[in-house]
């Protein structure tokens, strides 16, 4: 997963160019830029590797979120399906909009569960938000066949699968809209950065106006130009796109060779009876940032999380018990607690929603480990890992 694993020459030559001129923002400043542009070619450069006609950069990928959510015109009273696994931004996002969050059951694919979001709908729901986790897909065709017939929209947070696909087509270009995180750890990064990915023109250019203020970018004169609605400042500056720009170029390279140690972690684990994997709707398309794999319990997957991490074998994560990606420890939303007062639709929802409804949830997750997959192992180390893995599981399992 993490690009920043392969940051050398080329991020420092990109950042060196906007060093050189010392025109850190994004916008304005042409007679001093040295015609350096990096945000729009970063930009350029996403639609072209990506298959999508449109991409707008921001700050980070919740504010990616936030600007989606906005364009798409999700807003106060509006409910959002969401899973039970994902990161914490995804909810963020949606209370940022003044929606309401719904979470719904993922299945052994790690991604919502199509009966699930079915289930979740109501006349309120707006937007059903599937998350890619893990570098692997959501469902969707089954997904995509559920906005359609109830006319809802579809954003797909792609933050952790980038390069990753279903059928052929890009994950984050398959909804209405779909979006990116380039922070640190991500499989390209930019040290902090977002983009929304969409076909729609619309929402493209809102999406440009509104991360800046509501600027409509008409004319040279950055102070005379109009808003024609409100808008935030989710701008990203030239620095991070600089290094974004040099990451994009080695997004091939780094999905190759995720690839191919995940490849050989599998091939290891295969052997342990007992173990079995996360379901991939289309294998083909797998980023393979993480080999993530089931033991037969609960008790079992924490004392194999355990064990490897006592054997040495860090980037083993057991999200069950882990503070960021599941409900199961989000407090703070379940109790809707607020620095200042959130809509009260929002805070009564929060407040009076059913969280122990998640049993599937908790049977999957509660068997899942995933396993980070390095872009610096050598083939050697790669192998070396797996068979260590293999064996301190084994223990566990015998
Ligand atoms: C990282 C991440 C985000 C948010 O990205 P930031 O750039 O850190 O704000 C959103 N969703 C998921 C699933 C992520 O993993």
């Amino acid at each position: 997963m993490p690009g920043f694993e392969l940051f050398g020459t080329e991020e420092r030559k990109e950042v060196q160019d906007v060093l050189d001129s010392g025109v850190l923002m994004r916008y304005g400043f042409e007679g001093m830029r040295n015609g350096h542009w990096k945000a729009k070619e970063l930009e350029k450069a996403i639609t072209d590797t990506f298959d999508v006609k449109h991409a707008q950069l921001t700050s980070s990928g919740t504010t990616a979120l936030s600007t989606a959510m906005a364009v798409m015109g999700v807003g106060a009273g509006d409910e959002v399906i969401m899973p039970t696994f994902t990161f914490v931004a995804s909810f963020e996002a949606i209370i940022t909009a003044g929606a309401t969050p719904v979470l719904v059951d993922i299945d052994e694919t790690l991604c919502l569960d199509p009966k699930a979001v079915e289930a979740a709908i109501t006349p309120n729901t707006k937007m059903v938000m599937p998350v890619h986790m893990c570098g692997s897909m959501a469902q969707m065709d089954k997904i995509q066949a559920i906005c359609e017939k109830h006319n809802l929209l579809l954003l797909e947070d792609a933050c952790q699968a980038i390069g990753g696909s279903f059928h052929g087509q890009k994950l984050g270009t398959i909804g209405h809209a779909g979006t990116f995180s380039f922070d640190f750890v991500k499989t390209i990064t930019c040290g902090e950065g977002g983009a929304v990915l969409t076909n729609d023109e619309t929402y493209y250019t809102n999406a440009d106006h509104y991360s800046d203020h509501g600027h409509d970018h008409i004319g040279n004169d950055r102070g005379a130009e109009d808003h024609p609605f409100l808008g935030y400042n989710y701008r990203i500056s030239e620095l991070h796109a600089a290094v974004g720009l040099g990451q994009i170029k080695k997004l091939a390279q780094i999905l190759s060779i995720q690839k191919e140690h995940n490849a050989i972690v599998k091939g290891a684990l295969e052997q342990v009876e007992g173990v079995t994997f996360r379901r991939i709707p289309d294998p083909e398309g797998d980023n393979a940032s993480f080999l993530s794999f089931f033991l037969p319990t609960e008790d079992l997957a924490r004392k194999a999380h355990k064990a490897l991490l006592e054997n040495g074998l860090g980037g083993n994560f057991y999200w069950f018990d882990n503070n960021w990606h599941y409900i199961k420890k989000w407090s703070h939303l379940k109790n809707a607690t607020s620095l200042f007062p959130l809509n009260p639709t929002l805070a009564n929802a929060l407040k009076s929603y059913d969280y122990d409804q998640f049993a599937q949830s908790d049977a999957v997750l509660g068997r899942t480990i995933s396993s980070l997959i390095n872009l610096s192992w050598t083939k050697e180390q790669a192998h070396e890992r797996a068979e260590k893995m293999a064996a301190t599981i084994k223990s566990v399992l015998s």
